[in-house]
């Protein structure tokens, strides 16, 4: 019998009801599983969350809440190679996809294990120094943060059902607020297993941390002010959740992690085979198909000084080449299959679309060459490179992002300015990266499109043995972006537990304040 997947719920594992939605195998396309939430009872769930985990999460402070996510870490990483071969069979990742995504799930709930070590067993943290306000030095303001009051809703998008999990729970968890996850419900294997190890280790109190499997029915709309909505997934679906009329009434805290036409930029400086070129080639490879180009951070735009395009397609070629697609559980394969049959969909019709603007250079849109893999069976597509003849018409290829192995060579003039004025017309991305040595060129891409990026790295010959790409995520550095970025901000250290906590400025006596505050 097919197994139904459980939802965490009031400190219990629930079963929806009905036949549910099946989830694939995106390899084989066998069904694995089955997922429903009939008859869940979102208030009760929100109700539990609010008084039991609450109060739970709230006895103790920062330090004592870093030691749970340290164990947490340590119970999920026990189960390593478990989860890695879930990871593949359920998400169709290769082991290093695997890789990338629950240990980056663990990495970055110990890293912020260790952060919250040194913040104290308190349940508030100062903000910058006193102020004087008047001419008493006994009357003065402090800011301080506090956990909001209520219960912080993360829905997940499909790509990393662990590190999404890993990384927004970590920072929710060490804020002091009681979270409900929503992970996306075709990877939804793995995150559910993690959750079972999660539940297992016996960590957590009960309300702490709940996970629904499945739809969400009307939980946002249940939501309250002192609760957050952290989102991850299409720029669509962040625009439907926060615009619920309930959302704006309540005025609930929302951030949008969501689309992005993340570009490349290759300066007029390098020369072919140089270390910088050979970083970029190396890079924009890896982006194309590590995940299947299934990462919000992927390169999807790649902007390349006209008079060197042919040695740039011929070199993309070659690496491209190197990557063997097909059955993810093989070693030597390092591309598999895309998640689901309609991300398939989607990806060849937003292929299609370049089309109207774009000439392929490498591969059809077709599966190209498999290993491993039954014909006709599992969500396979071949990577695909593209190039534009004409940038300035061509707006499709800076407005819609195609979630695959797919990019598209955009020529320029070899000027910043004109580098800058392409890649801003993504209308607001989370990464883009700039492979150059000439400083002048970088500093004026870097000035030129900081504002509308939420991160940008840069990759020099000098660093080309330390770059981990742009695709890499750090915990130490914001994530997120504005515009069609979704306007969101995460992680970044310290910084992302901001979203879970209400900033309060306090006025008054200082010995009063100090006596508080113990500052
Ligand atoms: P999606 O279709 O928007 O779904 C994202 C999540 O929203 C899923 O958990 C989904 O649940 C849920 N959802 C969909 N409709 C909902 C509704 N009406 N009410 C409540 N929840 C709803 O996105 P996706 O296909 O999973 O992810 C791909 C997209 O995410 C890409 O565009 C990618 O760029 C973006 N992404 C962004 C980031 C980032 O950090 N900026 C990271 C990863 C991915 P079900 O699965 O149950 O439908």
């Amino acid at each position: 019998m097919t197994q139904k997947l459980k939802s965490y719920v009031q400190g219990r594992w629930f079963e929806g009801v009905g036949e549910g939605t099946p989830v694939r195998d995106p390899t084989s396309e066998e069904v694995l599983a089955t997922v429903s939430t009939e008859g869940l009872d979102f208030e009760a769930a929100l109700t539990m969350a609010r008084a039991e985990g609450l109060s739970a999460i709230r006895s103790v402070g920062f330090a004592q809440r870093a030691g749970w996510l340290t164990a947490l870490a340590s119970a999920l990483h026990a189960h390593r190679d478990e989860l890695l071969e879930l990871s593949t069979r359920s998400g169709g990742n290769t082991r290093s996809d695997a890789k990338f995504d629950v240990d980056g799930a663990t990495q970055t709930m110990a890293f912020y294990a260790k952060l919250g070590e040194s913040l104290g067993s308190t349940n508030f943290l100062l903000d910058g120094e006193s102020e004087s306000l008047t001419r008493s030095p006994r009357y003065i303001g402090q800011h301080v943060r506090v956990p909001r009051d209520g219960v912080a809703v993360h829905i997940n998008a499909f790509n990393f059902p662990a590190w999404g999990m890993g990384e927004k729970l970590a920072v929710s968890l060490l804020a002091g607020m009681p979270t409900i996850v929503k992970p996306a419900t075709s990877t939804l294997p793995l995150a559910v297993r993690m959750m079972e190890i999660m539940v297992d280790a016996d960590v957590l109190p009960h309300g702490v941390l709940s996970l629904v499997a499945g739809s969400c029915g009307d939980l946002v709309d249940r939501l309250d002010h002192q609760d957050v909505l952290a989102f991850t997934g299409s720029a669509l679906t962040g625009n439907v959740l926060r615009s619920r009329p309930n959302i704006i009434a309540s005025t609930v805290r929302v951030n949008v992690e969501a689309d992005s036409l993340n570009a490349a930029v290759l300066g007029p400086d390098v020369e072919p085979s140089s270390d910088t070129f050979d970083l970029f080639v190396r890079e924009v490879t890896r982006d194309m198909t590590q995940k299947s180009g299934q990462k919000c951070t992927a390169i999807r735009r790649v902007l390349v000084p006209a008079q060197i395009v042919d040695a740039v397609i011929a070199a993309l070629k070659e690496e491209i080449l190197r990557v063997r697609v097909g059955n993810p559980a093989l070693k030597d394969v390092r591309m598999g299959p895309l998640a689901t049959e309609s991300q398939l969909k989607d990806v060849r019709e937003g292929i299609q679309r370049l089309t109207a603007v774009a000439s392929f250079v490498h591969g059809d849109g077709g599966r190209g060459d498999l290993v491993g893999v039954e014909p006709d069976r599992g969500y396979f597509l071949a990577p695909c490179l593209l190039v534009v003849t004409d940038p300035d018409t061509a707006h499709i290829v800076h407005d819609l992002e195609v979630f695959g192995p797919v990019t598209t060579i955009v020529p320029y003039d070899g000027s910043s300015a004109r580098a800058s004025s392409l890649i801003r017309r993504g209308r607001g991305g989370l990464v883009s990266s700039i492979y150059s040595d000439d400083r002048e060129f970088i500093q004026g891409v870097v000035l030129g499109v900081a504002s509308h990026h939420g991160r940008l790295t840069i990759g020099s010959a000098r660093v080309a043995e330390h770059s981990p790409g742009p695709g890499t995520v750090l915990p130490s550095m914001i994530h997120g972006g504005p515009g069609r970025a979704g306007g969101g901000e995460e992680l970044g250290g310290l910084r992302g537990l901001n979203f879970y906590l209400q900033r309060t400025a306090v006025q008054g006596e200082k010995p009063l304040l100090q006596r508080i505050f113990g500052s």
